[in-house]
């Protein structure tokens, strides 16, 4: 919805391309590339990337680059929730994909 909003003019592109240079850091540099082109600039594919937040991670989430970083945390059993953002290194447009137990 937020996508055609902006492809009709009702909403600018910097006022939904505003993703934190740090989630941008971390889609350029450990961030899986997808297929997807970014649906705002059509520049660039998205790039995943992974949070984990839970107890004892920082409060701004785990940035994992690895799956067997993922099965790691995995493995402690604690209660962690992993957040999975697509984000454009050319736009900065972002937007969360989907969270997942782990
Ligand atoms: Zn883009």
């Amino acid at each position: 919805m937020l996508v055609n909003q902006v492809r009709l003019g009702r909403l600018r592109r910097d006022e939904v391309c505003d993703a934190h240079p740090e989630l941008i850091r971390a889609a350029r540099n450990v961030g899986t590339e997808t297929e997807t082109d970014c649906p705002i600039c059509e520049e660039s594919r998205l790039r995943l990337v992974t949070y984990v937040f839970g107890h004892r991670l920082p409060a701004h989430g785990r940035c994992v680059s690895t799956a067997r970083e993922l099965r790691q945390l995995s493995a402690t059993g604690r209660d962690l929730r992993a957040y999975v953002v697509e984000a454009c290194t050319e736009c900065r447009w972002h937007h969360l994909l989907r969270v997942l137990p782990l």
